[in-house]
């Protein structure tokens, strides 16, 4: 099968059917909202940390089809990851969109349909919002402590 007609399958099925897509009214998850004036991608991710480890992720917002989908991988990518390997993950990820090499054993299933995205350089923004916001908040959980 052709590859990059399995990728976009594989972002068709996340922009119609978003996992964990839609906000929660909780004190206890941590809300960054990031957006991408060239695309016009506003998202808004939520993360809930407990004991280092990233136990839920939430995103929500409107945005092309390789941003929104990308939010919905990436949450269930990083789901049940401590926040140390989470943030391995994303800047595998940031390569994998890049075109540069990444660790094959860390970038698997349904992100490799990203690989694409390195021959729509104005596109890499729409791919690492979600990405980025989510940093964002491991960065503040992991600055504070918790
Ligand atoms: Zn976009």
């Amino acid at each position: 099968m052709d590859l990059s007609f399995l990728y976009r399958q594989v972002i068709m099925d996340h922009y119609k059917n978003p996992r964990n897509k839609g906000l929660i009214n909780d004190a206890n998850y941590l809300s960054i909202q990031m957006n991408n004036p060239s695309c016009g991608d506003d998202i808004v991710v939520q993360m809930k940390v407990e004991d280092g480890k990233i136990i839920d992720i939430k995103h929500d917002g409107k945005g092309c089809s390789i941003c929104c989908s990308s939010a919905s991988v990436m949450s269930e990518a990083l789901i049940g990851l401590n926040k140390e390997k989470a943030i391995i993950v994303v800047n595998e990820f940031y390569e994998l969109v890049k075109g540069m090499p990444f660790n094959e054993a860390i970038i698997q299933g349904d992100i490799l349909a990203y690989q694409g995205v390195a021959n729509f350089p104005a596109r890499i923004k729409c791919a690492t919002l979600a990405w980025k916001a989510i940093e964002k908040g491991i960065d503040e959980r992991m600055n504070d402590g918790r």
